[in-house]
């Protein structure tokens, strides 16, 4: 049987451009790839680069007060949200435009139009035109979701921060997971009153938790109001603009936005993926083996919609290894163990491998920790502290996990991901020597464990 295509990649995000690019231009495959709205996805659109700039943005208040401690004379003025917002928007324009290029320098054939799955070989487009390929790959996403109460519709979500026409006085952020705290700090320190509520105990859930409660902590030193054990009960709209929320802790309160960070579902829906014979989860996530491959043998996903560990570089990985292993005749199965992340709270947050809680609860372990005032802040009496943490084996010596809070910790986490990917022991990190002065010598200058379990 011959098709239109080998490849039909619906989705131009991270994870669908780059399986695409690679199938035609490494392998020679005939690839065509749908997008509905922009190229470069939740990513590069309305994710981690706009997110990244407003966090650069967002930290230039504390940097000059800080200027001024250390003897600049700077007078901050005000932030200037159009003028940073335009500069922005010309950014991602850039960057789409890359995304193009990538593609089409790749022989990839392209269509501005939503597609969906009419069977196991055959695309349909939304002008209505049919495509055939050997092979489909459902690479589109997730999107953010509300919560279900009454008025959340007044309510905006992470793709609607980035088109603000102004910044809200006062904002409402609801949520505790990654983007509720990073826009926290952003927002914070773009001179945005901030409150935050999290319906659970402590923000974070699932991340290391001495880590946890010293991000909390500073997010409150730095002027976030941030109200645990609260969820919003219901919002109304108020005349002249506002939004009044009432809170579960019987709190009422104005707000000029209210963001819900509650969340991402896959992108499946009305994709006809179950006619053709593909299998969701409980989540609408699409089901697939350890090759990203569905229960239709022809028709694979990678990425968010696949919900399986949400973030760029694994969607990145996940469209490699298809490729591999349905172009270069090398199966591949994707390797999702000790992925190294970070979050961009402020203070930021790197992580790679098992929380304290996880590695205690499987084998006895030993925990190194230290928590200190670095010598930046310590030097112009700011509070903030940092905290490097290693999750360390008793019995195998390796360490299981590392959890740093400190600025840079992204960065940090990358290198020393390295260590922990490897395999290394405490004592390898022992023999390391260490980089004088930082803060990340902590890391190999830990002697003695604070605690075993
Ligand atoms: P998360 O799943 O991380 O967090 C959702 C938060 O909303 C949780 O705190 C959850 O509470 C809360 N929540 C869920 N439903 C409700 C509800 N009905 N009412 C009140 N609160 C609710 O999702 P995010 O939207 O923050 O991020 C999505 C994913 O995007 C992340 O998991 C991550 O993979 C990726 N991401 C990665 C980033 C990075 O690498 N730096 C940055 C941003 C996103 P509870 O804890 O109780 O469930």
């Amino acid at each position: 049987m011959s098709f239109d295509y080998d490849l039909f990649v619906i989705g131009g995000g991270s994870g669908g451009v780059r399986a695409a690019r690679v199938a035609a231009g490494d392998a020679g495959a005939k690839v065509a790839l749908a997008e509905e709205d922009r190229y470069g996805g939740t990513c590069v659109i309305r994710g981690c680069v706009p997110k990244k700039l407003m966090v650069f943005a967002s930290g230039y208040s504390v940097a000059m007060q800080d200027a001024r401690e250390y003897g600049w004379d700077v007078t901050p003025g005000g932030f200037d949200w159009p003028r940073f917002r335009t500069r922005m928007e010309a950014e991602l324009d850039r960057l789409e435009g890359v995304y193009r290029r990538l593609l089409a320098n790749s022989g990839v054939e392209t269509y501005d139009a939503r597609a969906t799955v009419q069977d196991a070989h055959t695309v349909r487009l939304a002008t209505g035109e049919t495509r055939t390929a050997r092979h489909i790959l459902v690479a589109t996403g997730g999107h953010p979701v509300r919560p279900d109460i009454p008025g959340a519709d007044l309510g905006i979500t992470s793709n609607d921060i980035f088109h603000l026409p102004e910044l809200p006085e006062r904002i409402l952020i609801v949520g505790g997971g990654y983007i509720a705290c990073e826009f926290a700090g952003v927002l914070n320190g773009m001179g945005v009153e901030v409150t935050q509520y999290y319906r659970g105990a402590q923000i974070l859930r699932g991340f290391d938790d001495e880590a946890r409660g010293l991000i909390a902590t500073e997010m409150m030193q730095n002027g976030i109001s941030l109200k645990t054990g609260t969820n919003i009960l219901e919002m109304h709209g108020e005349d002249g603009g506002g939004i009044r929320v009432k809170a579960t802790n019987g709190d009422m309160e104005r707000f000029d936005q209210v963001l819900f960070a509650t969340g991402r579902d896959p992108n499946t829906a009305g994709l006809g993926l179950e006619a053709a014979g593909v299998t969701l989860g409980r989540r609408g996530e699409i089901e697939v083996d350890a090759y990203s491959q569905t229960a239709v043998p022809s028709i694979y996903a990678i990425g968010d919609v696949t919900d399986r560990v949400n973030l760029t570089p694994v969607a990145i990985r996940e469209g490699m290894a298809f490729v591999e292993t349905v172009f270069k005749g090398n199966p591949t199965p994707v390797d999702h163990d000790l992925i190294p992340s970070a979050v961009f709270t402020q203070p930021e947050m790197g992580t790679v491998g098992m929380t304290e809680e996880e590695a205690s609860a499987r084998e006895p372990i030993e925990v190194y920790c230290t928590s200190f005032k670095p010598m930046q802040s310590s030097f112009i009496d700011r509070p903030d502290r940092v905290l490097m943490k290693l999750v360390v084996s008793k019995e195998t010596r390796r360490v299981l996990g590392c959890h740093i809070v400190a600025p840079g910790a992204g960065e940090m986490i990358q290198l020393a991901g390295i260590a922990v990917k490897m395999g290394a022991t405490k004592e390898d990190f022992d023999r390391t020597v260490a980089v004088h002065p930082t803060m990340s010598e902590e890391i190999v200058t830990m002697k003695s464990p604070v605690r075993t379990a």
